[in-house]
């Protein structure tokens, strides 16, 4: 990141440019689709999902199972959809049978939008089986996968994915500042004729700038520079790998939890992203998160909106690994004790310990 006084308009910046994105497709593991970035945080890439595909008044699906189902929301009413939402309580996802009876009953659905991995919840959504009955309904499948890609299979071309929104600061390892979104040929074709305002995020002019291996606007050179490195380590130890690592991470997690008495948020699907955990009765989680705080510097999550006090979330994005699971488990551990809890000191590290024995992962060699 150091290296960024390189200018944007230079053979510096248009030799590195185009070698990221390439990674950074190869990462997203798609052949079909176009992949590009926006300078801005995630919700920069959900706007430009928003903005680039439909006209005014076309009615999308939208999924909304917590505060990021909620922006989906928030962004079709800003930009006049007609949104029908399927709203699911806090910690359950929205079921594909929903998504499909909503598909039948609103036969001019131009779009499904949803979360891949619900962060405020902790809950993720069945991507293959809602994109397959998007699709086979001829509307665009939209996913935001901003903590979905690198802790959950995403088979972009083999599920039909038309729309795939990342950003920097979740697996990819790096600071905010960066989304990334995949557009399929069907959404390019629904580009054509898609009439919604857009400057700044307009795709089809990002899509010709990075054919010349430059950006539309200025770029935070730094975090660019700073993600050809995270997509070399990514593309180092393999993308399946990383979803793999976050994958048994979330389960150690729930079991250690279960260990420990406590009540997942989400446990009937829950997201490898994060695990939100339900603070004990009589508690509130924002001690937990304080406590982790305080008395050994590690830092989680409370929950968000309504979700504030009650839950606290433990995330399994990117360089998370057991050694910090361990710690982090005895850490729990010794919280709940200093609050008078009945804990019995390692059944919930033991419960790490035996994912990580059972798993392929210990008998490989972490790269450096
Ligand atoms: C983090 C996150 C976002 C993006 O939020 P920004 O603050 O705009 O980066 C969107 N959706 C989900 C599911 C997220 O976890």
């Amino acid at each position: 990141m150091m290296a960024s006084d390189i200018h944007h308009r230079t053979q510096d910046f248009i030799k590195l440019y185009p070698v990221v994105l390439r990674d950074l497709k190869e990462v997203y593991g798609t052949q079909a689709s176009d992949v590009l970035i926006t300078v801005s945080s995630g919700t920069g890439a959900l706007e430009a999902a928003t903005s680039n595909f439909f006209s005014k008044g076309d009615k999308v699906v939208v999924c909304c199972a917590g505060k990021f189902g909620e922006r989906w929301v928030e962004l079709a009413s800003a930009y006049g959809l007609n949104a029908v939402v399927l709203k699911a309580e806090y910690g359950d996802a929205v079921s594909p049978g929903r998504v499909e009876t909503a598909l039948k009953e609103n036969p001019d659905a131009r779009g499904v939008m949803f979360q891949a991995s619900e962060t405020s919840t902790g809950a993720a959504h069945d991507v293959k089986a809602i994109a397959e009955i998007t699709r086979e309904a001829g509307a665009l499948c939209i996913v935001d996968a901003i903590t979905g890609l690198g802790t959950m299979p995403l088979d972009i071309d083999g599920w039909g994915l038309d729309i795939v929104v990342g950003g920097s600061q979740k697996a990819f390892m790096i600071p905010p500042g960066l989304a990334f979104i995949s557009v399929s040929p069907k959404a390019w074709e629904m580009n054509q004729t898609a009439n919604l305002p857009r400057l700044y995020f307009d795709l089809k002019r990002e899509k010709k700038m990075a054919a010349k291996g430059e950006s539309s606007w200025t770029p935070n050179t730094s975090l660019i520079l700073a993600l050809a490195e995270a997509l070399k380590y990514i593309k180092e130890i393999g993308m399946d790998k990383l979803v793999e690592n976050a994958q048994l991470l979330a389960r150690a997690t729930r079991l250690a939890a279960l260990e420990l008495g406590l009540e997942l948020f989400a446990p009937n699907s829950p997201s490898a992203s994060v695990t939100a955990i339900r603070a004990p009765k009589g508690m509130d989680s924002g001690e937990i998160v304080k406590g982790f705080r305080n008395q050994f510097g590690s830092v989680i999550a409370n929950g968000q909106g309504t979700m504030k006090g009650q839950i606290f979330r433990i995330a399994h994005l990117g360089y998370f690994d057991f050694a910090d699971l361990f710690a982090m488990v005895a850490e729990l551990e010794l919280i709940l004790h200093t609050k008078g809890l009945p804990v019995k000191f390692g059944r919930g590290v033991a419960a790490v310990q035996n994912v990580y024995a059972e798993s392929a992962l210990a008998k490989e060699t972490v790269p450096a």
